[in-house]
Formats: structure tokens, C-alpha cells, sequence
């Protein structure tokens, strides 16, 4: 029966209109795969006389056995019905308004069924590029599957008759894997062009292929991603970069020509290669952390794909003649508002980003109390993780990298040996001791972890 429908399915064109309707047996997803909340919101959404449907990438990524990153839920309740029915929610967004209804420590985003066309044309502004600027026409489940992005994000579950409601051929796509846009692809890229870099995501998440005609324009209107707000920009680039799939994801984002211009960073890494051992050893790392449940930060992140733009700035400014750990922070500080000109990463990560990078020559300091101090800092463990990626992309000695992995753990008597061996620690001991000046030494500063 299940090869009957595949066959059927594979050969089945998408419908112009009217949904093709995959029962419970055929597509395969079961209503306890669906996340409690999600569930109890399009129940009580259904008792109150409204479709309800989980829509979107959850029920793509049950389509294929995998596990969903979260639950939307699709309505022809409007936001303020929606409010209405539950009481903890509330409305989010302007652009595109969307309500969050929280359970526990859970939200479901739920968004009422839009139209690509309507009547109310004021509520939909675009501008003369064709880019959508407001979209808060409001429509019936046809016209929300049109306005959809990718075929395989426009399947509906509806958990009361376990119905998967395909619109557009997502079912046939999910199962051929092809990534394919609804509609003109160009037009669709035009109105929203961070659809470009969800191409690209998708495709390398789900190992899908990008259909021909979804791909083609995109190296043509690549550069339309320059008008995209930065911190949507930004927002983007971290669904790519810690989806667990980074690595893909960023050759992927190459392949499409993607990663010019508006993201300086990956431009240069990937265009310079001697750094390149160095990015794919952070976006590999970073991977294997997030598939194993293990947290990765964006300012971890951050730190691995600016780093070499913020030693070519401190090289520039150490020629000036002025002490490093002066030219260190100016390096850094031009180094992140370079950045923000094309994607506004939040404030808030400097702080982080900038001790990862200031810890780095302090690993160099292996002698006297410094490595204890080292030790003792709270951010010894983000900078030391940095440094073992240095080491894997030839960017710091194997040797300095395996010295710390030892004396983390060792004992004391060893550690001291450690420090006699090591080639600073040894050669500073046959030195007299004598007060340094105040001022770092020019080839490793001891950087205070101050505030930064
Ligand atoms: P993920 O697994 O990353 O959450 P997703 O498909 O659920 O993937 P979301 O960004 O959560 O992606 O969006 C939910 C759904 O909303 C998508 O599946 C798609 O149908 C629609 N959507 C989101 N962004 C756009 C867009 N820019 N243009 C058109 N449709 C979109
Ligand atoms: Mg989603």
C-alpha cells in the first residue's frame, strides 16, 4: 500500500489548486510525534470552529524521520482571535504578524493563513525593487501555501483526522530531495531575498538538491541581500552557522555565490586558503557539539570566522609603534564594527568575542604563576577550546595545544615540571628575575580580563 501511494506520489505533478490529501497510512506521521503544545493549540483552536493545522518544517522534517526544531501551527483564526483563545499569548512582529502562545517553557508560533493577492493592498507594502516590505493580507489555506517559500514547507498536519494537506507537491519533492520554490523564483527571491540564503540552508540541512530553476536566479540576485536589515542578516547567518550543519551550509552558501560582499568574513576565509583549515575545523567542531547536544555559542562563532581579521588589523596597527595591548583592542573593536556594517550581531556578544581573542596570547606565557592565573580565568575553557582549533588549522603549534590539554589535569609536581620544559618556562628561569615595566611584553601581552 505505502509503495502504491510512493509510486503514485512520485508520479503525480503539482496540482494548481486544491490540496492532494496523504492519509495517516500513506505519509507515515504519527499525532504523538507532534509536541504537546502544538497539539493542544490546534485542538482548541478546532473546538472553536477554526482549521488548524501544524504547517511548515516541522511536518517536512517528520515527512523524512527527522526530529523537528519546533512547531508552527497555521489558522484561519485571526491574530486577535487567536489572543483571545488562550491567555498566555501575545502578538509578535510588525512585518509579519504572528502570535506566540506559551505552554510551560514552550511557544508555538501560530500564524493566520495569508494571501499572496488581495484586496486589502494596504496592508501589503512592497517597494519598487519588488521586495515585500509588510505582509498582513489575510487569506484562506490556498492562497498561505502560494505565499510559502519551498514546496516541502508547505504541507499542512491536521493531528484531528492525521492528514498531511500538499498543496504544491511537497510530498513528491520531500521524497525525491529537491528543494523547489513555489511559484516564479526570481519574483519570490525579489520580494524577499534572505529566501536565497534559506535556499541554501535547507538544501544543506536536508541534503536536498536545489531544483534548476529555483537555483539559476539566485547568482544574479545575490546582491540584493545587501538591502536585507542587518540584524536579519544576522539572524540568518546563525540559523546556518549553529543548525548543525554549518559546514555544509557554508559550502553550500559558496556554491551559490552567497557569500560575497554582504558577508565579508566568510568571503575572505573562504577565498583565502590558507585560513580555510582553520574555518572548517571551527564549523566542523561546532557541528559535531550541536549533534551531540552540547551548547555552541555565536560568539564562539564569531570569534572563529573574525579572527584572522582581527590579527591582519593588529598586525596594521603594531607597525604604528604604540604598545600591542592598546593596538590589540583597537584591532578588535574596528574589527567587530567592520562586521556590523554587514550584519548586526547584538552588542552583547563583544564582550565574549573579545576575551576569546585576548586569551590567545596568553596561552604563549608558560612560566611563574601565569598559567595559573590562566587557569583560574572564567573564560579559560572557551579559550583554550579556540586555541585547540588554532592548533588543527595550523594556526598555533600542536605542541603549545597539547602542552595545556596536560597541565589542565596534571598534578602538581608535574605541572611544575611542565613549566621548567616548556620553552618559555624554561628559559625565563635561567634569567634573573627583574620587575618588568608597566606596558605588555611586544611579543605576548599579559591581557587583564577585565570588563572586556
Ligand atoms: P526550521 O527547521 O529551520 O525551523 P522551517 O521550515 O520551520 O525550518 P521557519 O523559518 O521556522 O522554517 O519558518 C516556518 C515556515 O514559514 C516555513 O516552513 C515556510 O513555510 C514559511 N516561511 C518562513 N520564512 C519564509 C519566507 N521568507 N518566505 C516564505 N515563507 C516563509
Ligand atoms: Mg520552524
Amino acid at each position: 500500500m505505502i509503495r502504491r501511494w510512493f509510486n503514485k506520489v512520485l508520479g503525480r505533478t503539482a496540482k494548481a489548486s486544491g490540496p492532494t490529501i496523504h492519509t495517516a497510512s500513506q505519509h507515515g506521521i504519527r499525532r504523538e510525534q507532534i509536541h504537546p503544545c502544538a497539539l493542544k493549540v490546534t485542538r482548541t483552536l478546532a473546538e472553536n470552529g477554526y482549521a488548524a493545522f501544524v504547517v511548515g518544517g516541522a511536518v517536512r522534517d517528520l515527512l523524512l524521520g527527522r526530529e523537528p526544531k519546533d512547531f508552527d501551527v497555521a489558522t484561519d483564526a485571526t491574530p486577535d482571535e487567536i489572543r483571545r483563545l488562550f491567555r498566555r499569548s501575545r502578538v509578535i512582529g510588525r512585518r509579519f504578524q504572528i502570535v506566540h502562545v506559551y505552554c510551560g517553557a514552550d511557544t508555538i508560533e501560530v500564524t493566520t493563513f495569508r494571501a499572496q493577492t488581495g484586496e486589502d493592498e494596504d496592508k501589503r507594502v512592497t517597494a519598487d525593487d519588488g521586495m515585500l516590505l509588510r505582509d498582513n493580507i489575510f487569506g484562506g489555506q490556498e492562497d498561505d501555501a502560494a505565499r510559502r517559500d519551498f514546496t516541502v514547507n508547505a504541507l499542512y498536519y491536521d493531528p484531528v483526522k492525521q492528514e498531511v494537506w500538499d498543496y504544491h507537491g511537497g510530498v513528491k519533492d520531500a521524497l525525491g530531495k529537491i528543494l523547489k520554490m513555489i511559484g516564479d523564483p526570481a519574483t519570490r527571491y525579489r520580494e524577499d531575498p534572505v529566501r536565497m540564503l534559506r535556499a541554501a540552508r535547507f538544501a544543506a540541512k536536508l541534503e536536498f538538491h536545489i531544483d534548476p530553476g529555483t537555483r539559476a536566479p539566485i547568482a544574479q540576485l545575490a546582491p540584493m541581500l545587501e538591502r536585507i536589515p542587518q540584524a536579519r542578516m544576522y539572524d540568518e547567518m546563525i540559523k546556518i552557522l549553529l543548525s548543525g550543519h554549518a559546514e555544509r551550509g557554508v559550502r553550500q552558501l559558496r556554491a551559490e555565490g552567497l557569500h560575497h560582499g554582504v558577508l565579508p568574513m566568510l568571503d575572505r576565509i573562504l577565498d583565502d586558503t590558507s585560513h580555510q583549515a582553520f574555518l572548517h575545523a571551527a564549523l566542523h567542531d561546532t557541528d559535531q557539539r550541536i549533534r551531540h547536544g552540547q551548547s555552541a555559542s555565536p560568539a564562539f562563532m564569531l570569534a572563529c570566522l573574525l579572527w584572522f581579521d582581527m590579527q591582519a588589523a593588529w598586525a596594521a596597527l603594531k607597525q604604528s609603534g604604540e604598545p600591542d595591548q592598546a593596538t590589540l583592542y583597537t584591532a578588535m573593536d574596528e574589527t567587530l564594527e567592520r562586521q556590523r556594517d554587514a550584519m548586526a550581531f547584538p552588542r552583547r556578544l563583544d564582550g565574549l568575542i573579545k576575551e576569546i581573542w585576548a586569551l590567545q596570547p596568553r596561552f604563549e606565557q608558560r612560566s611563574g604563576a601565569r598559567p595559573f592565573r590562566l587557569l583560574n580565568h572564567p573564560r579559560f575553557r572557551a579559550g583554550y577550546d579556540f586555541l585547540l582549533l588554532r592548533a588543527k588549522g595550523g594556526d598555533a603549534p600542536d605542541e603549545l595545544a597539547q602542552w595545556w590539554t596536560r597541565f589542565q589535569d596534571a598534578g602538581e609536581s608535574t605541572r611544575q615540571d611542565m613549566l621548567a620544559q616548556s620553552p618559555s618556562g624554561g628559559e625565563k628561569r635561567r634569567r634573573p628575575r627583574r620587575r618588568r615595566p608597566r606596558g605588555p611584553r611586544s611579543d605576548a601581552p599579559d591581557i587583564p580580563s577585565g570588563d572586556h
